[in-house]
């Protein structure tokens, strides 16, 4: 099989010689952006809204992206084209670039640009038909002021603590909450939960990425008539919420069925959840930016 092509700075390298700098500051001090984004039957979900976000996020650290929006769109849709895949889990990076040791970006000349496509289902496939168990964890999440979740940044430290107390509780995935005790997020994605036919998430502010996939999920809600609301909540409320699913591009909507050995509802995927799914799953082939030559229409449910 031939290996898969890697978009580094304008050309299209194979994957075993796609390699960057020891001196660049994304590998130096995860100083640097990213985004997930995914493919599906060569629709490229919401491509712009994650452009967006990835342009906010270098906004909000001072980063110069040397590409327009456009032409950052028209890179993830030829690195696919050049891939022939209709169906990935697209990794975009962009990084400080080489400088020298000190923590100074001004050292680095200009950022670099990374595209990597790749098959990826983030949990086992079972999970998504029988549910997830998951932990809340005593590492919390950054605190705003201080390093804003927000920001899609390569700094995701604080993340992958969480996830390793995850691995060492025995779960997948785990709960971060913030200092003052409310549940922000989980290392890799958003957490929704449904109380009496009202669908809760956490506002971002608590501390939490804004995820597409949530917004995503907060529009079909208004779509399908079902009560949304954005508003703090605590691990007890997790514990005695009738359904709570994840959501996330990586993760896509997953749902949970037990929370630090609390069982949700009747451990059973959520009728909620499962509604919500399959109306995510009927736009996640229409919603986003065509690849020509990839995209095959399939019929709307
Ligand atoms: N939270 C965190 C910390 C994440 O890394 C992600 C994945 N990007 C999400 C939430 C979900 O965001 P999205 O739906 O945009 O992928």
């Amino acid at each position: 099989m031939s290996e898969t092509l890697v978009y580094l700075d304008g050309e299209f390298v194979p994957k075993s010689k796609a390699v960057v700098s020891v001196f660049d500051h994304g590998f130096l001090y995860g100083d640097g952006i990213f985004e997930g984004i995914r493919c599906y039957g060569g629709n490229v979900f919401c491509l712009h809204e994650h452009i967006v976000r990835l342009y906010e996020s270098a906004k909000s650290i001072l980063l110069d992206i040397p590409l327009t929006i456009e032409e950052m769109e028209q890179a993830v849709v030829d690195t696919l084209q050049a891939n022939g895949m209709a169906d990935a889990y697209i990794r975009l990076i962009v990084s400080r670039g080489v400088g020298n040791l000190g923590l100074d970006p001004r050292s680095c000349a200009r950022s670099s640009v990374i595209i990597i496509t790749e098959a990826l289902s983030l949990f086992p496939q079972a999970f998504y038909e029988q549910g997830l168990s998951i932990v809340t964890v005593p590492t919390r999440r950054n605190i705003p002021d201080a390093l804003n979740p927000k920001i899609k940044s390569l700094n995701y430290l604080n993340n992958i603590l969480v996830k390793m107390e995850a691995a060492r509780a025995g779960v997948h995935e785990a709960l971060m909450l913030n200092q003052d005790g409310y549940v922000c997020e989980g290392s890799g994605d958003n957490i929704f939960l449904v109380k009496n036919g009202k669908v809760i998430t956490p506002p971002t502010y608590l501390g939490a990425l804004e995820g597409i996939t949530r917004n995503i999920v907060i529009e079909l809600c208004a779509e399908l008539g079902i009560p949304c609301e954005e508003k703090p909540f605590t691990r007890h409320d997790v514990y005695v919420a009738d359904e709570v699913f994840l959501t996330g591009t990586a993760a896509e909507m997953i749902p949970v069925i037990d929370c630090d050995g609390r069982t949700i509802g009747n451990g059973q995927p959520g009728e909620m959840t499962q509604r919500l799914t399959e109306a995510f799953r009927g736009i996640t082939h229409q919603r986003g930016t065509k690849v020509p030559e990839l995209y095959t229409a399939v019929e709307t449910v």
